[in-house]
């Protein structure tokens, strides 16, 4: 699985980090940080709901 980020779309909300902080997190400048774009499969849980929990739908998985 490969976690995608569309950084337009972004508005930097932080829902994700909340959601799957171990996958996603915010740098010091307030910028999305991807942590791991092909989380391991206990994190799974963790970024389908962050991907579900993005407010502007910013992230998405594809199973490659
Ligand atoms: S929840 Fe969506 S809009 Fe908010 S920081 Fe994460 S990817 Fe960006």
């Amino acid at each position: 699985m490969k976690l995608h980020v569309d950084r337009e779309a972004c508005q930097v909300t932080g829902v994700c980090t909340g959601l799957a902080p171990e996958v996603l997190d915010l740098d010091e400048q307030g910028e999305l940080v991807v942590l791991d774009r092909t989380p391991p499969p206990h994190l799974l849980d963790d970024v389908r709901q962050a991907v579900r929990g993005c407010p502007m739908r910013a992230l998405w998985i594809t199973e490659d």
